[in-house]
């Protein structure tokens, strides 16, 4: 696999291009079961949202390590019934999710569950960078951020800006607190190869931003692509 470029490096169009064809297989031999979608998140992309049927596995792969990805669930026979992370924290008890954990809808339902997590680092914050985040943050207006490409992502559900709710979590993402209750962000510790999989518990549609941001050190200033599987596991298939 081509080595990414370190943070400065300057990006020609040729080695994106390369970038994304050397990343394209990564993974697609690892997954145990039926893959119904092997999809490569470009750097600063976004997955089209796509339906998850019952007992489908989700999995998020990270190629080079070091980058997050937003992850918004929606009941697929309720748009307007997405994840809620505080509806997952009071259910689950705790704002850390670990394996066995669910993820909840704002109505209640419980939309997956947790079933593998190599780096044990998902933040339930349930927000999103967005333009007028990076601005605040940044000073700076019209940068790639999550929100924008979660919409483009819903687009095809006919979902627009206004429409986009709260609710997502970041895999991946080093989110924490310190004992004066600060924001404590670093830059992601995760590694080439770690992965989370969340089991659809019922029809649902999912939506996914590869974390655009530069400024912020969660994608360690330099965003890489992602890939994401859709999959339904061999031990279903029989059942
Ligand atoms: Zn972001």
């Amino acid at each position: 696999m081509a080595v990414k470029p370190d943070f400065k490096h300057i990006w020609g169009p040729n080695e994106v291009i390369e970038l994304d064809r050397s990343v394209r297989e990564f993974g697609s031999d690892q997954i145990p079961g039926e893959i119904r979608a092997d999809v490569l998140v470009p750097a600063r992309g976004y997955l089209r949202a796509r339906v998850v049927e019952p007992g489908e596995v989700i999995r998020v792969l990270n190629v080079f390590g070091k980058q997050v990805m937003d992850v918004l669930l929606y009941d697929a026979d309720n748009i307007q019934n997405c994840a809620s992370m505080s509806n997952t924290i009071l259910a689950n008890g705790t704002s850390k999710l670990s394996v066995g954990s669910g993820i909840y809808a704002k109505n209640g339902q419980q939309l997956v569950t947790l079933v593998d997590d190599t780096a044990g680092i998902i933040a339930l914050d349930g927000g999103y960078c967005s333009d007028a985040v990076n601005e605040l943050r940044w000073g700076v207006e019209g940068s790639p951020n999550c929100r924008g490409n979660l919409v483009l992502s819903m687009q095809r559900y006919g979902l627009t800006e206004d429409d986009l709710q709260e609710g997502c979590f970041t895999v991946f993402l080093a989110l924490g607190h310190d004992e004066h209750g600060n924001v404590v962000l670093d830059p992601s510790p995760s590694k080439p190869g770690d992965y989370v999989e969340f089991r659809a518990e019922r029809r649902l549609i999912v939506s996914a931003s590869a974390c655009p941001s530069d400024r912020s050190v969660t994608n360690n200033h330099n965003p890489s692509p992602m890939k994401v599987f859709i999959y339904r596991p061999q031990s279903t298939e029989t059942a």
